[in-house]
């Protein structure tokens, strides 16, 4: 559970109850057992809080808000233990017409299934008067019954137990809707589910089970039974996704009164009520108009029309791909509009496209392959977008939309290229076909469009559902990747399905032979492969090589055969990585201008750039800056000059690193680099650099280079004067503000665990550390924090004894510094911070004896002493390791540098970031 979730009436939050788990898990734990046994809930547990949040700006009815219910966290997790429980069974309680909150169901399944309806009833071959209701349930989740509720469970044999508890949770629940964050009273329920309960769609679709069930007992007794759409198809009445139904059946009149009777009998036990002003009708070609009027009439629907959607998608059979698209390009541009464009950066435009505007087509791309110029005109839409070019006007790239789309180890942005995206999807469906699982609209495909002849031998039919026709287009992507792994034999048919390299679809045989299963390819006696079938139906050499490869099945193996697919780990298709393997294709034939795939890789595993660098850094490596000399290869007319010097053309080297500006920013910044002259590219210069730097010297460096381009863009654009020394200033506050969070963050986490203390703003805090080694060479250093920023800082080496005697030196070296300006600066306190426990011990209790280094006794009898003499203004205080990390950075650079250096709140950053500078030597830069 997110711990900010909220809470219900007992005010009690998930990360309460996650932080205290030591104190209250164990008795929460046994109290919840107790419960599932007993089926008796506490009653405090069931009250439950709703809110109202208002749908518009200006709510006048009650009908203009939603109610949002809190129930207690407790309660929750009662029902989320039992909803996961259930989760992996529902799949055997539920029949396959019902396709919502049930793993390895799909929405999609239902759209696919319909629209093969929709398909049949256009052909003028679908001889049957029938009709496609698609009925409005009102209210479903509201008005269900409980007593009904209770009776599927008892059902589908939930335990009795079981329901006892759901019985307890329903009759005992008191709700109290919150007006302005307070209420009045409780209000009981008598029916509907509970809002919000992890249990509640799987009791709404178990109570829907029940007339699922009351379908099939009418389809078993011939009362209602539905239609086939082939010869071989499964009969088809009803299909649910959740509360969504559609009833299929022949427009016969007395038919028709008994769905009226199924309708009345599920709404009497259940309080549903199928809502005839909002049902739609279909009717196959076959049918009369005065049989349709009739039904018309009977059902007291209306007549779909062609704009008519299920689930949200078209699904009529002419059309449907171009409106869906245009529909999803108005969505674009209403995104658009709500989000301010202009103002955003790549990076967070980038997120928007990943997270909204490339996965707005999966749902409609997943049952229906949108036209080519269509995918191009929303892929153009994405990439004006990306470009911060979002009008109807052009704008010039430097790099190919198909290349931001590629992965990012190729060195794209890993967007999704929608086109290739809508081939995996279909490819899934292929997948679906193929492996002849027990999904339905895969049954009545199959019935349709290869009854006999088998999967890969099927070809596009007139007629045909758009589903089938790019199924067949696509289905060979797959053919080399795909073998069935014999478990019995079975289900695999020998001639029309593949089950050995190299396997191929062959066309010349007796179609009465392509139901022929592997498994009676074996030889009755011995079990082993029966040679002479294998050659008469194969051939000689691939009958050897059968022999030679695959073990025979074993026909009295209960394991079914499974069909694998090689290129993924799991053994399935999965989009992913059927987009993956498609893109990797695409690969070879895009052309790469640079390759920055390695380094970009890199770069975006950098946690600690924040992303508008990393993605400036990425157009940068990628040639994708505007720079003159860019623009130039596009449009000869404008000059390639650098702006600034007028001395040569800006590429990408001169603008960052040679143009005179820029030298001097990197020769007197943080980092002292000096740029040599030969040098190679843009790209290898990054990758040289930065592998050189650690951390914070790679901060450096990106935002040096970051600001050097705003420097740049000021000048073009705003023809200002180019300022080095700005500029540094700027990369020293991106620094400073690193620093700064950093250090918050430590002081919130590290110091702020000290029983009893919290860091004030006013006072002062000083931060000590030593280094010590073996040799006896030690770095001290210490840190003043003022106002949460460094004011002061200073390390020194030295001679030290031991570690002990290194730490009580730094202490008394920051100590001696900083009692004088404490008593300069009346009333401030300073707290003083080692990770040394016995030191903090040694002078807070002012005992110099007890120590572990009597080298160190005459220093750390002077820090008592100092200690003595203004105990009022000065609290020592151990804190752990990570506190002072600051100070350690730099008593560790002093003393493995053998420097001392002292500053101020301006020479800080530098300072604390120095210790990396200091290690890169010769090679494409120099420090100086
Ligand atoms: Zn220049």
């Amino acid at each position: 559970m997110g711990p900010d979730k909220s809470p219900g009436p007992d005010g009690v939050t998930p990360r309460f109850l996650q932080q205290n788990w030591n104190v209250i898990g164990l008795d929460l734990v046994t109290k919840i057992r107790k419960i599932f046994h007993t089926g008796q809930i506490p009653q405090d547990w069931l009250k439950c809080n709703v809110v109202l949040i208002p749908k518009g700006p200006e709510p006048e009815t009650p009908k203009e808000y939603r109610p949002i219910s809190l129930g207690n966290v407790t309660y929750r997790l009662i029902m989320k233990i039992w909803a996961a429980r259930l989760r992996p069974h529902m799949k055997y309680l539920i029949s396959r017409e019902q396709a919502a909150f049930l793993e390895g169901r799909n929405i999609s399944d239902n759209v696919l299934l319909v629209k093969e309806v929709i398909n049949s009833f256009n052909q003028k071959i679908f001889k049957q008067q029938g009709f496609m209701l698609k009925a409005d349930i009102a209210k479903a989740f509201d008005k269900l019954e409980w007593n009904f509720i209770i009776q599927a469970c008892r059902h589908v044999n939930i335990p009795e137990h079981l329901i006892t508890m759901l019985t307890s949770a329903y009759s005992n629940t008191k709700i109290k809707i919150l007006i302005n964050g307070s209420g009045d009273g409780f209000i009981k329920p008598t029916r509907g589910l509970r809002q919000g309960c992890p249990m509640s769609p799987y009791i709404f679709i178990l109570a829907m089970e029940m007339l699922s069930r009351i379908f099939h007992i009418s389809m078993q007794n011939k009362v209602f039974q539905g239609l086939k759409l082939a010869a071989t198809a499964p009969y088809l009445n009803h299909i649910m996704y959740a509360d969504d139904l559609i009833v299929l059946g022949t427009a016969d009149i007395g038919e028709i009164q008994r769905l009226k009777q199924i309708f009345k009998c599920f709404g009497g036990a259940g309080g549903l009520e199928v809502n005839p002003t909002k049902s739609k009708l279909w009717f196959t070609k076959a049918c009369q108009e005065g049989t349709k009027e009739m039904v018309k009439t009977e059902l007291q629907a209306q007549l779909a029309n062609k704009d008519e959607k299920y689930l949200g998608a078209f699904v009529m059979s002419k059309g449907g791909a171009k409106r869906t698209a245009n529909m999803l390009i108005d969505r674009m541009w209403e995104k658009f509009a709500g989000w301010k464009c202009a103002m955003l950066s790549h990076a967070g435009r980038l997120v928007l496209i990943k997270s909204v505007l490339t996965s707005l087509p999966v749902y409609y791309m997943s049952t229906e392959r949108l036209p080519r110029g269509e995918l191009n005109k929303m892929s153009s839409l994405i990439a004006k977008f990306f470009w911060g070019k979002i009008d109807r006007t052009r704008y010039l790239t430097f790099i190919s939309w198909k290349s931001v789309c590629k992965p990012i180890e190729e060195g794209g942005l890993g967007v999704r290229e929608l086109s290739q995206f809508g081939d995996a999807l279909f490819l899934k469906n292929a997948w679906e076909m193929m492996r002849q699982g027990d999904k339905l609209w895969v049954q009545v495909c199959q019935a349709k469009y290869y009854p006999k002849i088998g999967f890969w031998r099927a070809k596009n039919t007139n007629g045909a559902s758009s589903l089938w026709r790019e199924v067949v287009k696509v289905r060979h992507r797959l053919q080399e990747d795909v073998t069935w792994e014999l478990n019995n034999g079975g289900c695999v048919q020998a001639l029309s399905q593949p089950w050995f390299a190299n396997w191929e679809v062959q066309n010349d045989y007796n179609p009465r032979e392509s139901v022929k299963k592997v498994s009676e390819l074996l030889h009755p006696v011995t079990g082993l492969w029966n040679m002479e079938e294998l050659q008469r139906l194969f051939g000689m050499e691939k009958a050897t090589i059968i022999q030679a490869q695959i073990k025979p099945p074993d026909p009295t193996n209960d394991a079914q055969d499974s069909l694998i697919w090689h290129k993924s780990r799991t053994d399935k298709y999965s989009v992913k990585e059927g987009y993956r393997q498609l893109s990797l294709l695409e690969q070879q034939r895009i052309p790469t201008p640079r390759n920055i795939g390695v380094q970009w890789a890199v770069i975006n595993g950098w946690k600690f750039i924040v992303p508008k660098v990393k993605l400036f850094l990425w157009r940068m490596l990628s040639g994708a800056l505007p720079i003159a000399n860019n623009l130039h290869r596009r449009i000869t007319t404008i000059s390639p000059l650098c702006q600034r010097c007028g001395q040569e053309n800006e590429y990408e080297e001169h603008c960052f690193f040679f143009c005179p500006g820029s030298r001097r920013v990197w020769f007197q910044g943080q980092l002292g680099l000096r740029t040599h002259d030969q040098f190679l590219d843009i790209i290898q210069a990054f990758t040289q650099t930065t592998s050189l730097l650690d951390e914070d010297g790679i901060k450096l460096f990106s935002y040096t280079l970051w600001e050097l381009w705003k420097g740049r863009n000021e000048v073009v654009m705003q023809h200002k004067r180019f300022d080095p020394t700005k500029i540094t200033r700027a990369v020293n506050n991106w620094m400073r503000g690193d620093v700064l969070e950093r250090q918050q963050s430590q002081d919130h986490q590290q110091l702020l665990k000290i029983p009893g203390y919290e860091v004030s703003k006013e006072d002062w805090q000083l931060v000590v550390d030593a280094s010590w080694q073996q040799s006896g060479e030690a770095g001290m250093a210490y840190l003043l924090y003022e106002l949460g920023n460094v004011s002061e800082w200073s390390f020194n080496y030295c001679a030290a004894h031991d570690p002990f005697h290194a730490e009580a030196l730094a202490m008394l070296s920051g100590l001696k510094t900083i009692v004088h300006r404490v008593h300069e600066n009346q009333g401030k306190k300073v707290d003083v911070f080692s990770d040394c426990q016995n030191l903090v011990l040694a002078v807070t209790e002012m005992n110099a004896e007890d120590i572990p280094s009597w080298k160190a006794r005459p220093v750390v009898q002077e820090l008592i002493n100092l200690y003595k003499s203004c105990a009022k203004i000065i609290r020592v205080r151990y804190v752990k390791r990570d506190a002072v990390k600051p100070a350690h950075i730099l008593a560790n650079h002093a003393r493995r540098a053998k420097q001392a250096k002292a500053g101020n709140a301006t020479s800080c950053n530098l300072v604390l970031e120095m210790g990396i500078g200091l290690e890169i030597d010769k090679n494409f830069f120099e420090i100086t």
